[in-house]
């Protein structure tokens, strides 16, 4: 029963991407949207940063990876949780999060992304509006002028300001993810979102059906015994 529900959260989140791609391909269309985005293959600079997903992207995304991928997620999410155990809050573990884990373990030695079609809503809508190095780069390691000078620059009828990433894809994104995480309620009366790294190599770990039907006591037992219970990790809704 737990994993006919699951297969049919990979298919509404399939659903749901194939949905965005086409709802930010409408936007780009609109008049007063021709904003120039910079983003293109070969450019992976945005993904050093943290992403999160739903539970069901997360699971769309295990049923893909061969296991080369599957050993890189593995050496990924060994780095996540050192970080995670040496960081009090969400402040910390965000802002080492780039140095301590690294880029994400789907991206390939090209800077392109190996599971492209299957690659989360955040992903998807995460579009930039100034060139890559602004992707790549530390903007908390900006001098004064210089963060001056770069919010100047940004249109703040495009971004979702202070970051040079577009709103609009953004704010559909989110419409999508919260769809998603309410579809996992209603089926198991909790929602599941987190760190995408994780969330798929949870996906992959024994007992992890047997968890979703238990919650809520068996979920948490299970996320105690990988040690992953920190909110910066795994973000559970309870309606
Ligand atoms: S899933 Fe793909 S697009 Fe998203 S952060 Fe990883 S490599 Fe980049």
């Amino acid at each position: 029963m737990t994993a006919a529900i699951c297969s049919a959260l990979v298919d509404l989140a399939r659903q749901r991407q194939t949905e965005l791609d086409e709802r930010i391909a409408a936007w780009r269309q609109e008049p007063g949207a021709g904003v120039r985005l910079w983003c293109g293959p070969g450019c992976g600079n945005c993904c050093t940063l943290t992403v999160n997903c739903t539970l069901a992207e997360a699971l769309a995304i295990r049923a893909v990876l061969d296991d080369p991928l599957w050993d890189r997620l593995t050496a990924t999410t060994e780095k996540i949780l050192t970080h995670a155990r040496q960081c009090g809050d969400t402040r910390a573990f965000l802002s080492g999060y780039r140095k301590a884990v690294g880029p994400c373990p789907f991206l390939d030695a090209r800077a392109n992304c190996s599971i492209y079609d299957h690659r989360p809503l955040a992903c998807r809508a995460l579009l930039a509006t100034r060139p890559p190095d602004w992707c790549g780069g530390n903007l908390a390691g900006l001098s004064g002028y210089e963060r001056e000078a770069f919010l100047a620059g940004l249109d703040r009828s495009v971004v979702a300001f202070p970051t040079h990433y577009a709103a609009v894809p953004r704010e559909l994104a989110a419409e999508s993810e919260r769809g998603l995480a309410l579809a996992m309620i209603r089926f198991f009366g909790f929602g599941v979102t987190g760190n995408l790294p994780l969330l798929v190599w949870l996906g992959g770990q024994d007992g992890w059906e047997e968890a979703l039907a238990g919650w809520p006591a068996q979920f948490q037992q299970f996320l105690n015994s990988h040690n992953i219970n920190h909110p910066f990790l795994v973000q559970i809704e309870i309606p």
